[in-house]
């Protein structure tokens, strides 16, 4: 109650000068209180009356401060009321010069001084000492105005308006001094404040440059590397560096993530969104980020998971997992021998939810005591020397605990310097299936052979596959990418042929490419939807497209496609693709696998052209993806040196050419030789003659991607120039390089015919 009436009336957020006011009003009415008590006690009724009324007005002023922040006109009722009105009468009936009351009179106008500001505290001040001198000097011509008082009472007045007046005078005086010096500390502590502030700032600055810089700095070598060696060089090299080039590129993506994520809880905009989720499937991926990196190190990486753990919850999926990453991602960075263990298991569960505690052990460098406490701090990285080689940018545990508060999680570590360190995460979720998560091993077994069983084995022979392109390499491509699929694959070389099949004939998928001449997958898309007489209402179309720009995907489903798949087409992606859209009764799930028999995944192309001899072919499988790799099975050779192809199509990329035809060499000869029939030159002289610049992007686009799809990557990429060109109407770029690049496209094919002959 006293703590709640004191912080009403002076916390710190209220102004200096209405505190002061509240002050001397709340002492006042102490004062008047006491006052009214012994007045009372003695009978001096008049008195009594007086000071009744004082505090009437003392209350009526604090009240109007307090409650309705009104502090000058408070001020002002009180000083006006008190010298002008009250104080004067007092004067009169207490005794006059000879009692106490000027004592009284001297605080009364240093409180006008104290409470009010402005030119309305000089009027008010001069008001009261008029009014105070006015009665002193009317008083000295009119004693009959004053009351007789007892003997002795005079001076216990004087005694007693010393002690009072002197005693409030002094409090005032303290508590001003108080305030004064603690603003005073708090501008100290701000300026130190400021000071940290700074200086992890320019911290932060340099470890970000550094940060930065190291991935840019790898790109560009890579890039000059790859630049020296992309005509001469050997495809292998020429690849390392790509996959340099990408990994440093997501490095960098990952370090401005961070940044983004720090900013966007600092300035509050960072939101919980809570979905259901698999816990298999987050730890799964858990696994899945840092055991390359594990291995490559030499280091066990364990996960003892709770085989009791509920297997759905509800929670923020994506933070559950960006958390446990973060401590795991650094516990491999920062060990250099023995184990990293993840381990979850429930600590509680009430009222459906689990109080999950995931601990990340590893047997690292540890961190010192004293800078346990310093951990998460943002931009603090601990044992600089030590830790110069291990990249870093101190932002990850900063983020990480700032995710986990947001969570209402929180986190306990506990390191040995030299042996290692925990990281412990309390963190609730609710619990939506109680269904045992099972044994974690078991589980990331069978799913990872469940995955690779997809390209392996799965079939559809039932399955009616339409792909519409006007370039026939690329249905040459799709064909032979989805031939293990045994399903029944027609083609169309436009819109308006597409339109003819469909109203004929039922397709559980269709691929339609958006960029053809005459009719574009758009059009043929709205055409569709607008004519109803046709069996295919509900038939997935999935747009084929070379142009993937940010946000494709929502523009195309904008335009009533069910997804995208972005040209060269890889064989996975278009596997996944088919077999996400193809109604599940038409799925054919393979029989065992047999490892030891080996595989081909790509099927023949036609009748005429028969699959190769298959006791040439080994598969390999790896267990992690690498970037721009194909994921579960890849085919090797092994009769043909892998130097083969390069020999004979010196100008080809071979390695890309290889890895947008399923690494099958016979599949990448058979698109060499569609595309040498697809030979366009005779139709490009006709429109550059004709000058008909739509169908000469429509061509050219094609010729850049056919062109990527069998390794002629510069010819794509003078084509992709051209393309450019044309769409912007810049038809000057088009007339002075459409030539060269003419001359490339005749040697290319030159090479191409030499090198199919060769065969
Ligand atoms: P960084 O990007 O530097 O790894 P973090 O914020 O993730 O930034 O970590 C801050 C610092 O904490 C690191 O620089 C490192 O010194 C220390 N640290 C984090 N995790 C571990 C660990 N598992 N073992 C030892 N030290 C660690």
């Amino acid at each position: 109650m006293i703590k709640k009436l004191l912080h009403m009336l002076f916390r710190e957020d209220i102004q200096i000068r209405q505190r002061l006011l509240n002050l001397i009003l709340s002492a006042a009415l102490v004062g008047g209180g006491l006052s009214f008590f012994i007045t009372a006690f003695i009978s001096q009724w008049e008195s009594t009356l007086v000071v009744g009324i004082v505090m009437i007005v003392v209350l009526t002023s604090l009240i109007l401060s307090v409650k309705f922040n009104k502090i000058t006109l408070a001020g002002a009722l009180v000083c006006g009321m008190t010298n002008i009105v009250i104080f004067p009468i007092m004067y009169l009936k207490s005794g006059g010069m000879n009692s106490g009351m000027p004592i009284w009179f001297v605080m009364g106008l240093i409180f006008t001084w104290l409470t009010l500001k402005g030119v309305l505290c000089y009027i008010m001040y001069g008001l009261n000492l008029v009014a105070l001198v006015g009665i002193i000097v009317l008083g000295e011509s009119h004693p009959e105005w004053f009351t007789e008082m007892p003997e002795g009472y005079m001076m216990n007045d004087i005694i007693q308006s010393v002690i009072i007046v002197s005693c409030i005078i002094g409090i005032i005086f303290k508590y001003q001094t108080y305030v004064y010096e603690k603003q005073q500390l708090r501008i100290l502590e701000q300026d130190e404040q400021l000071h940290i502030a700074n200086e992890a700032k320019s911290q932060f600055l340099a470890n970000m440059s550094h940060e930065i810089r190291t991935p840019i700095n790898g790109i560009l070598g890579m890039n000059t590397m790859l630049l020296k060696n992309l005509d001469n060089g050997n495809p292998e090299d020429v690849l390392e560096y790509a996959r340099n080039i990408q990994s440093a590129s997501q490095a960098l993506l990952s370090i401005i993530n961070d940044i983004l994520d720090i900013s966007k809880i600092e300035s509050g905009k960072m939101e919980i969104v809570p979905v259901e989720y698999e816990l298999f499937s987050v730890l799964n991926d858990c696994y899945n980020m840092n055991q390359p990196r594990a291995r490559e190190k030499g280091l066990i990486f364990e996960m003892d998971i709770e085989d009791t753990l509920p297997s759905v919850l509800f929670g923020d999926e994506v933070h559950m997992r960006q958390i446990i990453n973060n401590f795991l991602s650094n516990a491999v960075k920062y060990t250099e021998s023995g184990k990293v263990l993840l381990s979850m298991r429930s600590e509680r569960i009430e009222n459906g939810v689990i109080t999950l505690r995931i601990d990340v052990k590893d047997s690292g460098i540890g961190i010192r005591e004293e800078d346990l406490g310093k951990l998460f701090e943002n931009f603090t990285r601990l044992d600089e020397k030590k830790n110069r080689n291990i990249e870093g940018t101190g932002l990850g545990l900063s983020l990480t605990k700032k995710l986990v508060d947001l969570m209402d999680g929180r986190i306990n570590v506990k390191s040995e310097y030299g042996i290692g360190s925990v990281f412990t995460v309390y963190i609730n979720q609710k619990i939506i299936s109680e269904k045992e998560i099972g044994d974690f091993t078991e589980k990331y077994k069978s799913f990872v052979h469940q995955s690779e069983s997809i390209s392996r084995g799965q079939t559809a022979p039932e399955a009616r596959v339409l792909v519409v392109d006007d370039v026939p390499l690329n249905l040459e491509v799709a064909r032979g990418l989805l031939g293990s699929t045994k399903a029944r694959i027609e083609v169309a070389y436009g819109g308006e042929e597409c339109l003819e099949l469909m109203r004929k004939n039922k397709y559980d998928v269709v691929f339609l490419d958006h960029m053809m001449p005459v009719m574009d997958g758009m059009e043929t898309l709205k055409h569709l939807r607008r004519d109803i007489k046709h069996p295919n209402q509900t038939t997935p179309i999935i747009a084929l497209t070379a142009n993937a720009i940010v946000g494709a995907r929502e523009t195309y489903i904008k335009a009533g496609f069910a997804d995208y798949l972005s040209k060269p087409i890889q064989e996975k992606e278009i596997l996944d693709m088919f077999f996400k859209y193809l109604p599940s009764d038409k799925i054919k799930e393979a029989g065992p696998i047999n490892d030891n028999e080996p595989k081909k995944t790509v099927a023949p192309l036609s009748a005429a052209s028969p699959a190769p001899e298959k006791g040439s072919k080994k598969t390999v499988f790896r267990d992690g993806p690498r970037p721009g790799e194909i994921i579960l099975g890849e085919t090797v050779d092994e009769e043909k040196p892998a130097g083969g192809l390069a020999s004979r199509f010196p100008s080809l990329n071979i390695p890309v050419a290889l890895s947008y035809s399923a690494n099958n060499e016979d599949f990448l000869l058979k698109l060499i030789e569609q595309y040498v029939k697809w030979d366009k030159r005779g139709e490009f002289r006709e429109l550059v003659d004709a000058e008909n610049w739509k169908d000469y992007e429509i061509n050219i686009h094609a010729l850049k991607s056919s062109s990527l799809n069998i390794g002629a990557s510069e010819l794509s990429e003078h084509a992709k120039a051209l393309e450019m060109a044309a769409k912007s109407g810049d038809l000057d770029y088009i007339r002075s390089h459409h030539d060269d690049t003419m001359k490339e496209y005749d040697a290319i094919l030159e090479e191409l015919i030499k090198g199919l002959a060769e065969g």
